[in-house]
C-alpha cells in the first residue's frame, strides 16, 4: 500500500505539488490522469525518492519513505517503476539486464537470479528473448523487459509514469495486457496514464491532478464516465 499525505514539492519558487493526499490500498490500482506540468511524474518520482518534498508524509507499506534517517535502498527495493523510456542496459542481454539488481541489491546467487528473471520473461510473453540485446527488442517487447525487470525485484508497489506514450501503436495493447494481468494477480499499482480506456477498465480509482493538487478522485466510472469538476470535464473532453 501507499499512502500519502499533505505532500508539498517545489522548485525554487516553483510550487509543483500543492499539498497532495492519496492513498492505494494493496492490490488495487489507481490511475492518475491531468494535464501536462500538472505533477504527475513528481508525485511518482516522490514516493521512490528520485525527488525530495519539502512537506508531507509518505508511507509505503510499514515504512515512512519521507523520514529523513530512511533506508533509501530499502525504498526502491519495495518500490518498482517503469518509465516512459524503458532505460535498459543497451550492452547486457535482456537476461541480464533481469539478473544485475537481483544479484547486487538483493544478494541473489547467479542461479536464484536466473531462475527468477526466466518466470518473469515468460510472465511477460518474452521467455524466447532471454539472449537478445534489448536493441534487438521492439520498444514494446523492451517496456516488457523492464516491467519483467521490476517484477523480479518482487515489489510490493509498482510505479507507471507512461509507459506506453514512447510506443508504437501497434506495441501498446501488448503492454496493457500486461498491466491488466499484473492487476488482477493483486499487484498493487499507480499508474500515470494517458489510456483512458485502460483506466476505465482496470483502475480501482481514478484521481485528476491539475496545478498540483488532486481535483477529484473516485472509482474510475464515476471519474471519467460522470467528472463532477469542470476542470475535469474540460480536461476529458479534449482526451476522449
Ligand atoms: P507530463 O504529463 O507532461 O509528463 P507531469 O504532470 O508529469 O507532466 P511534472 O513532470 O511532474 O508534470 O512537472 C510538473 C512541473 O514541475 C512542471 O512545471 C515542470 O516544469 C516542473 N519540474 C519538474 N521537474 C523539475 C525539476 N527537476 N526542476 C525544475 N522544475 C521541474
Ligand atoms: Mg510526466
Amino acid at each position: 500500500s501507499v499512502t500519502i499525505d499533505g505532500l508539498h514539492k517545489s522548485y525554487g519558487s516553483l510550487d509543483v505539488l500543492k499539498g497532495i493526499s492519496l492513498d492505494v490500498a494493496p492490490g488495487e490500482v489507481v490511475c492518475l490522469i491531468g494535464p501536462s506540468g500538472s505533477g504527475k511524474s513528481t508525485l511518482l518520482r516522490c514516493v521512490n525518492l528520485l525527488e525530495t518534498p519539502q512537506k508531507g508524509v509518505i508511507r509505503v507499506g510499514d515504512v515512512e519513505v519521507t523520514d529523513p534517517d530512511v533506508d533509501i535502498d530499502a525504498v526502491r527495493r519495495r518500490v518498482g517503476m517503469v518509465f516512459q523510456q524503458f532505460n535498459l542496459f543497451p550492452n547486457m542481454s535482456v537476461l541480464s539486464n533481469l539478473t544485475i539488481a537481483q544479484r547486487k541489491v538483493l544478494g541473489r546467487s547467479d542461479a536464484e537470479a536466473k531462475k527468477v528473471a526466466l518466470h518473469n520473461l515468460e510472465r511477460v510473453g518474452l521467455s524466447d528473448k532471454a539472449d537478445n540485446a534489448p536493441g534487438q527488442l521492439s520498444g514494446g517487447q523492451q517496456q516488457r523487459v523492464a516491467i519483467a525487470r521490476s517484477l523480479s525485484m518482487d515489489p510490493e508497489l509498482m510505479l507507471f509514469d507512461e509507459p506506453t506514450s514512447a510506443l508504437d501503436p501497434e506495441t501498446v495493447g501488448d503492454v496493457l495486457a500486461i498491466m491488466r494481468d499484473l492487476a488482477r494477480e493483486g499487484m498493487t499499482m499507480l499508474v500515470v496514464t494517458h489510456e483512458m480506456s485502460f483506466a476505465r477498465d482496470v483502475a480501482d480509482r481514478v484521481a485528476f491532478m491539475d496545478g498540483g493538487v488532486v481535483v477529484e478522485e473516485g472509482p474510475a466510472q464515476e471519474v471519467i464516465g460522470a467528472p463532477q469538476h469542470e476542470r475535469t470535464k474540460t480536461f476529458l473532453s479534449r482526451v476522449l
